[in-house]
């Protein structure tokens, strides 16, 4: 490994994370342990994740497990890209010092179906419209990885909102003892969100899938010039957006940031945020932003 990068230790296994977590934080237990779930094909926005989980933590555990129960059953679970020694490197590079790669048998010992948490209100809308059961799969996912690696804080991605409020939720109802942190999107240089989807599509694809950022930013910049009324900011989203040729729309909403409640108008006593989900090809895309920052 690099000079100067430290050690990773790659455990599969229940016992052998608790082991190395507790190894991390120390003799007198006094470490901050971070920890950074992902599905893997690691790109600059997980590595930023855990460049931020190093900066609040530590140590920093990576989990890297493609879960089964968040895919819907027409969805890509299968072709879902797995990448594990590029992932080892970036996740080293970055910070980490232990990532835990568990199988399917190891997360869910009694099947797939055995217990599920669910987050009514979040797990519903928006996302959760299209995809019935994804939220529920990562919300389950989510508390027995943290249940697993008992981290004190976990770094959730803004890519994807409306997950990172879900899982806010479930640990503030649930009594949870973990702090969340969110870190900003991640972008490529022409505003397109970071995402393992993003290598599905064709050239022509690529440069289309920029309208997703740019309706957004059209959204932004209504808001920054006085539009207060929601509908109308939808109206630029929706219409930005099916100005090209080759995206379809799946939603493009305006909800109060805290609870993704539909909003009528935007000001200063909530904050809101622009959700927007679109198909480019054959590939979903999604990407969000918050309004009048
Ligand atoms: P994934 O492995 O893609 O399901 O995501 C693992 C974590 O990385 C989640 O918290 C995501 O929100 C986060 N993430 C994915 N893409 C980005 C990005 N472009 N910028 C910041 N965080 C991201």
């Amino acid at each position: 490994m690099a000079a100067g990068s430290i050690d990773l230790e790659v455990v599969q296994t229940v016992e052998g994370i608790r082991e190395a977590v507790a190894r991390a934080r120390g003799s007198s237990a006094g470490l901050r342990v971070g920890f950074v779930p992902t599905m893997g094909a690691l790109h600059a926005g997980h590595a930023r994740l855990i460049e931020r989980c190093r900066e609040v933590a530590d140590r920093v555990v990576v989990s890297i497990f493609v879960n089964p129960t968040q895919f819907g059953p027409t969805e890509d679970l299968a072709k879902y890209p797995r990448t594990l020694d590029r992932d080892l490197e970036v996740a080293q590079r970055a910070g980490a010092s232990v990532v835990f790669t568990p199988t399917d048998e190891i997360i869910y010992p009694r099947g797939k179906a055995a217990t599920f948490v669910e987050v009514p209100g979040i797990s519903h809308v928006l996302e959760g419209a299209v995809r019935p059961t994804h939220f529920r799969g990562v919300a389950t996912v989510v508390l027995a990885l943290f249940e697993i690696v008992r981290p004190d804080l976990a770094v959730f991605g803004q890519k994807d909102f409306q997950q990172q409020l879900l899982i806010r939720r479930m640990v503030g109802d649930l009594h949870v003892p973990v702090e969340i942190v969110t870190e900003p999107t991640v972008r490529e240089a022409d505003g397109l969100a970071m995402s393992s989807r993003n290598r599905y599509l064709s050239p022509e694809e690529r440069a289309a899938a920029t309208v997703l950022h740019r309706a957004l930013e059209a959204a932004r910049a209504a808001v920054r010039g006085g539009e207060r009324e929601a509908g109308r900011v939808r109206q630029i989203l929706d219409r930005t957006i099916s100005l090209e040729r080759l995206a379809s729309l799946d939603y493009a909403e305006v909800a109060d940031a805290d609870s993704l409640e539909p909003l009528v108008s935007i000001d200063a006593s909530r904050r809101a945020v622009a959700l927007v989900a679109a198909r480019v090809g054959t590939t979903r895309l999604i990407d969000n932003a918050l309004l009048a920052e």
